[in-house]
């Protein structure tokens, strides 16, 4: 049964929470401030943290920060508002997604077990298990610095490869045009938002050369940006 913490400082909003991941079989520990989760991770292990952005006592990518320090848990965030989000977007902590509020408990569920599957596999490829690299649709060969599909090698321009690069390390975390330009072009200045959805539309054409349907890997968060779904 996988051990949910949950820190939400909302009885409400995480009373609804408790009951949905608990009729999913989920064993959920809930905290209302950031102090008393962090004591709670200390005292058992979890395998997944659900943390509210806005706490009484500090913010949850402070806690997810803490957190991170000793464990590699795989984090959702909840966020009330745009502000939040950007910060979130912004900064590199690791969380592996988010939800604003409002949502529904069962849409949180369902990131849950996406986020733990995704955990699940990656851990395997991470300790070099050739196996579980073989059913992974997109293989990187670090040294030819070559993107295979399904076993195809994906025939990209070298921006093309930089810009899979960097959704291809973090898978589910969302990129906004801006944030790639930044890591996968020298001079981001000289080249416009377009250009990256020029980029991803011709990658999308290669995936789906190498297999059909693989195209739907980079999948478009509207108004956001880009994001890895393997
Ligand atoms: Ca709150």
């Amino acid at each position: 049964m996988p051990r949910v913490l949950l820190v939400e400082d909302e009885p409400a909003i995480a009373d609804t929470l408790v009951y949905a991941l608990g009729t999913e079989c989920f064993e959920v520990t809930h905290t209302l401030t950031g102090a008393d989760a962090l004591a709670a991770a200390e005292r058992e292990p979890f395998d997944f943290a659900i943390l509210d952005i806005g706490l009484p006592d500090m913010t949850g990518l402070e806690v997810c920060r803490r957190l991170r320090e000793t464990s590699s848990i795989p984090v959702l965030f909840l966020t009330a508002r745009d502000a939040e989000l950007d910060r979130i977007l912004g900064l590199e902590l690791g969380g592996d997604d988010y939800v604003t509020k409002p949502f529904s408990p069962r849409e949180i569920v369902a990131r849950v077990r996406a986020i733990l599957r995704r955990s699940q596999t990656a851990s395997p490829m991470q300790q070099g298990n050739p196996d579980a690299v073989a059913e992974t649709p997109l293989h990187h060969d670090v040294s030819a610095m070559r993107i295979h599909c399904h076993g195809e090698l994906l025939d990209l321009t070298a921006h093309e490869y930089k810009l899979l690069l960097v959704l291809l390390a973090r898978p589910g975390r969302v990129y906004t045009r801006d944030q790639l330009l930044d890591q996968a072009w020298e001079d981001p200045g000289a080249v416009t938002d377009r250009t990256i959805d020029a980029h991803v539309k011709s990658i999308r054409a290669k995936l789906r050369l190498a297999k059909a349907g693989a195209e739907d890997l980079i999948q478009t968060r509207r108004g956001l940006g880009y994001l890895l779904s393997l």
